[in-house]
């Protein structure tokens, strides 16, 4: 497994509990360093409110471009070992949580089973999602409109602040 497979995936990482940005340069670390999979790319940290589960606190996210030689399935697998390694809890759905990794998109792979659903069922609402997605693949389409107008239109409806500039996210 050499990490320069050939799917190209996004994935999208929040966190609202201790040192919430700390805690997402700590999942992208843990996910460079990880067999099989190479991060190519991350966008700017946003800060945004939360939403459904709206009385906790506000969250960090951005979005990152990997290649992986994973299958979707072992992918997550993946993903959610380093969610436990953070020190994610799951408690109340939607609710608080010191890290979320969430698959976005994985090459042009639909599938839709209970356990993976990809793309991301509710990522074409979320503008913490839209908007870093559209610094990374502005040009792609999603229900045939562009990354780049779904997350205008999204950021005009939601409070989505950039904290930190892409550049000091995977510096050099
Ligand atoms: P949301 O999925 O609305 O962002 P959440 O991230 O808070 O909510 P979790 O508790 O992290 O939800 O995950 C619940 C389940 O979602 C996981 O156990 C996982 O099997 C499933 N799941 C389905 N599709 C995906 C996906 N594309 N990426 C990550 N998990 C997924
Ligand atoms: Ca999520
Ligand atoms: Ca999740």
């Amino acid at each position: 497994m050499t990490g320069k497979g050939s799917a190209k995936a996004y994935m999208g990482l929040g966190a609202n509990l201790g040192d919430r940005r700390a805690n997402i340069l700590s999942a992208i670390g843990c996910l460079r360093a990880l067999p099989g999979i190479a991060v190519l790319r991350a966008a700017s940290l946003y800060e945004s409110a939360p939403v459904g589960f709206i009385d906790q606190p506000r969250f960090v996210n951005t979005v990152i471009e990997v290649t992986t030689d994973l299958s979707p399935f072992d992918l997550l697998a993946a993903v959610q070992r380093v969610e436990r390694d953070l020190g994610r809890v799951r408690t109340v759905r939607w609710g608080p949580r010191t890290i979320d990794i969430d698959i976005l998109l994985y090459d042009d792979v639909t599938m839709d089973d209970p356990a993976l659903t990809i793309p991301h069922p509710r990522m074409a609402e979320r503008a913490f999602v839209l908007v870093p997605l559209a610094e990374l693949v502005p040009d792609r389409l999603l229900n045939g409109r562009t990354v780049r107008d779904l997350a205008a239109a999204a950021r005009s409806r939601a409070d989505v602040e950039i904290l930190t500039p892409a550049a000091e996210v995977i510096p050099g």
